[in-house]
């Protein structure tokens, strides 16, 4: 299924010229037939990559705690979307809804929507999540406006593309991919002034050959979703590798079977991703009328919601293996060198006059 969808991309090119990366990424990652979410699992030990729901039971357990809190501060609404963009494997969802069974007014409030592309994950989240009898769609547009909506989005933003614009004798320069005697490769075609319009202010001043990523279908998913916040009500949170400070950065790459590879080697067979700009989430938030949590780090977010109590707990009833295996799994998710200093979280909210939990 790679080489079709690799001939897929090299005939586009031929027929239209080079793209550039945000289609790159997006034809890749969502082609319906042939991109890498469409045909399988990539998730967990046999994948390519791991996700912390998979690490521990106990990060999806806090996420729920935040939601259960969540929906108190909002004011324990009778109904409410329960929302999750991107869940994998269903585990974060599954791990969050066990642990609020003590808070049946919660669970009787939440209808469970699921926002997923990939068949293969819809079949896994089915077997998963199917007793809660969730409703998919393939987009956040379909969220109900009369009732108000906790979203939930743990390295989901990171899988939206991201373009790549290069600072070349005092212009800017966008990289694209074209082939090079039947191969991928990158080169560069003038900026569009739309597209420079979303650097940050002062990156003119930086120097020859700077990378800055600006993400126009992040931004656009950002805005939709505050938007329908805005007339919903309700809050969001988003968990991913990400930056709080714009500057400039090549942060566009590929994983497969746990390891790092060109992004032009494995089209097809490696997952892309690219950093979150979390300040660029941040204001297009703000001007949508949010207040804006965050971003902090994940271990501190935990941290605050009682994750080492909940490790405590478990392992007073573990085996001596087990309780080795919560202490690692409680330092990779919550360890400043490991998850839990590289990736970060940020809350929204409608309602201005409510704080949140974890921040
Ligand atoms: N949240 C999960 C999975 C992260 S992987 C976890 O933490 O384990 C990224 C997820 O986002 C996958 O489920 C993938 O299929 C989904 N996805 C990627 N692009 C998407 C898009 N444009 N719309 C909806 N889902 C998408």
């Amino acid at each position: 299924m790679s080489a079709e969808l690799r001939g897929y991309l090299k005939r586009h090119i031929i027929d239209h010229g080079p793209m550039d990366i945000g289609s790159f990424m997006s034809i890749a990652l969502g082609h319906p037939r042939y991109g890498y979410y469409m045909r399988k699992d990539p998730i967990g030990r046999a994948g390519d990559f791991t996700t912390a729901p998979e690490i521990s039971q106990m990060f999806g357990e806090m996420i729920g705690v935040w939601c259960a809190d969540t929906w108190v501060r909002l004011g324990s609404p009778d109904y409410f979307t329960l929302a999750e963009c991107g869940p994998g494997r269903g585990t974060l969802m599954a791990d969050a809804l066990r642990a609020t069974a003590r808070i049946p007014a919660f669970r009787h409030a939440a209808s469970l929507t699921l926002v997923e592309i990939s068949p293969a994950l819809k079949a896994v989240q089915s077997e998963v999540l199917g007793g809660y009898a969730p409703f998919w769609a393939e987009d956040i547009d379909i969220l109900l406006e009369s009732r108000p909506v906790l979203l939930i989005a743990n390295e989901f933003l990171d899988a939206l593309p991201v373009r790549q614009l290069v600072r070349v004798k005092g212009a800017w320069q966008e990289r694209m991919v074209g082939l090079v005697d039947g191969a991928f490769a990158f080169g560069l075609s003038p900026a569009s002034a739309e597209l420079v319009s979303l650097l940050p202010e002062g990156a003119e001043k930086e120097e020859e050959g700077s990378f800055f990523e600006v993400s126009p279908a992040r931004n656009l998913f950002v805005g939709k979703l505050c938007a329908k916040l805005e007339r919903a009500g309700g809050a969001a949170l988003f968990i991913d590798y990400g930056y709080d400070r714009r500057g400039p950065g090549d942060t566009f790459q590929a994983v497969r079977r746990h390891e790092f590879c060109g992004v032009l080697q494995h089209v097809g067979s490696a997952d892309l991703t690219a950093h979150v700009d979390f300040a660029a989430v941040h204001d297009i938030a703000v001007n949508a009328g949010m207040r804006v949590f965050g971003p902090v780090v994940q271990g501190a977010f935990l941290k605050s919601l009682g994750i080492e109590v909940r490790a405590q707990a478990l392992a007073r009833v573990a085996s001596d293996k087990q309780k080795a295996e919560i202490v690692t799994a409680l330092g990779r998710l919550t360890g400043d060198r490991q998850m839990g200093g590289l990736f970060r979280v940020m809350a929204v909210c409608a309602d201005k006059k409510i704080e949140l939990s974890g921040f």
